[in-house]
Order: C-alpha cells, then structure tokens, then sequence
C-alpha cells in the first residue's frame, strides 16, 4: 500500500508503542502502518484468515484472564463473607 499522505511506497507495520495504542491494538483486529518518508501513522483493520485467528486466539485468552481473575475475586468474596458471617452473627 501507499502512504495516503505523501503517496510513498516506504509504508511499513509499526509496533503499538502507546498505552493508548495497546488498548485498541488489544480490542481490535488492527494493524498500525507508518510511513517512513512521511512520518504518517495509522492503524487499519487487520486482512486474512491468519490475522484474525490470531486475533480470535488472544481475545480468547483476553477473556479467559478476565475470567479467572473475576474467578479469583468471587471467591475471596465468598470466603471473606464467610468469615464475616462467622465474627459477626446477622440479627434475625
Ligand atoms: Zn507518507
């Protein structure tokens, strides 16, 4: 692809340096380019089977993090209201 700013052909993939490019790198299935004559940057969504089951693969793995850790949360809860319902009797 060309750079749409100065028509160079020196587009290349770019790393998501920011956290801000982090998050939608994490949230979407896009790429970033820039431009090395120019200096534009972007991201576009990502083309190809392989891209995207790439990107299906780690949000699976995004949503299992979540997952356990919210797992993990439950049960600390459960077990702290647990030993808060033994120091401290509810009244009836
Ligand atoms: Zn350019």
């Amino acid at each position: 692809m060309n750079c749409p700013a100065c028509s160079s052909s020196h587009v290349h993939h770019s790393r998501a340096r920011s956290l801000r490019d982090q998050i939608i790198k994490r949230a979407l299935p896009v790429t970033f380019y820039r431009c090395h004559d120019c200096g534009w940057r972007r991201f576009r969504p990502v083309t190809g089977w392989t891209s995207l089951g790439a990107y299906a693969l780690s949000l699976i793995g995004y949503a299992a993090a979540v997952g356990l850790a919210l797992a993990i949360i439950a049960g600390l809860l459960v077990i702290i209201l647990a030993l808060l319902g033994i120091a401290v009797p509810w009244p009836h």
